[in-house]
């Protein structure tokens, strides 16, 4: 095996804790290096914190649309009534066409992407600026603080360090619920790249990221049904915090005989999004 290259500091994963240990490192003088498989900057900018944020902005620009009226606006730019609150303009690069049935997933996405994209090169700087060298490649442990590195663009490179820092984080996992591995369902990866409306979405965990998918697609105007195992909503929080994101229309999940769980909601009405509670499976 060749000589492995030497580094002072050796960062696997460039997400959140990775990407600035390295900068800041390497700002220092410490010769540093990140290796990185796939995603310059981690999940955060490229599948998750980010790029949610960002269709959540849509939908929500999609939900004031279709609310335009209440703020002063009649979907033409010419019927704008000042005596109201000025709310909807440039909703077109949000991906919303005046009238709520034009709503345009491919812009959504489009705009999304463009942003991703400014923050891999905004990534790209900030690496070049603090003198961090980034390896795009797959690492694997040869030995103590060692590692080998597939490279994405072929080949290998070898490298060591006095300090070795791991930030490989987390991906999400399909749970063992029997036939949804074959349904081929989303996660927030695919679900975040959908060029198209579903016309029913169920997500299956009432969490602050099930929450807020639920809430963005609700917005654009599908139908959204939310299933919770757990006896609240947003499970970290104190109940009477929980209580109050909980609608009224909380419905209820009944034992089926085909094992499976069916969820009944109130008949009347017509809920923004159906919450039920049960286990699927
Ligand atoms: C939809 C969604 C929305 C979210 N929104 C928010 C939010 O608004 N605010 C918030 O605080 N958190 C949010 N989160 C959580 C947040 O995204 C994560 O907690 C955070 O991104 C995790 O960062 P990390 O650095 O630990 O890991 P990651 O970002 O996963 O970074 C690890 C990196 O290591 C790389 N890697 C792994 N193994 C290797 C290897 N062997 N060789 C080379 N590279 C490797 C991976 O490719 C990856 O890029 C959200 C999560 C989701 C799913």
């Amino acid at each position: 095996m060749s000589q492995p290259e030497h580094f002072d500091a050796l960062v696997i994963g460039s997400g959140e804790g990775g990407k600035y240990l390295a900068w800041h490192l390497a700002k220092s003088g410490r010769r540093t290096a990140v290796v990185e498989r796939k995603l310059i900057g981690g999940s955060c900018p490229n599948t998750n914190c980010l790029p949610s944020k960002n269709e959540i902005w849509s939908a929500k620009v999609a939900d004031l649309v279709r609310r335009a009226e209440q703020f002063g606006m009649m979907t033409s730019p010419s019927n704008l009534d000042m005596t109201k609150v000025l709310a909807v303009r440039r909703a077109e690069q949000f991906g919303m066409m005046t009238s709520p049935s034009n709503l345009d997933m491919t812009k959504v996405l489009a705009r999304k992407r463009a942003m991703i994209d400014g923050l891999i090169a905004l990534h790209l700087e900030l690496y070049t600026a603090s003198g961090a060298e980034l390896i795009m490649g797959a690492a694997r442990f040869t030995a103590p603080k060692s590692v080998e590195v597939s490279l994405n663009d072929g080949g290998t490179r070898t490298l060591s360090g006095d300090r070795v820092f791991l930030n490989i984080g987390t991906h999400a996992t399909i749970p063992g619920i029997p036939g949804l591995s074959d349904a081929s369902p989303l996660t927030n990866v695919e679900a975040l790249e959908l060029d198209r409306l579903p016309s029913h979405l169920i997500v299956l965990g009432g969490g602050y990221v099930g929450l807020e998918l639920a809430q963005a697609y609700r917005r654009f105007g599908a139908a959204v049904t939310v299933i919770e195992s757990g006896p609240q909503l947003a499970a970290r929080e104190d109940p009477d915090v929980a209580a109050a994101i909980l609608p009224s229309r909380w419905g209820r999940c009944r034992p089926h005989p085909s094992q499976t769980r069916t969820c009944g909601f109130p008949a009347s009405g017509s809920s923004r999004e159906r919450f039920a509670r049960g286990s699927v499976g």
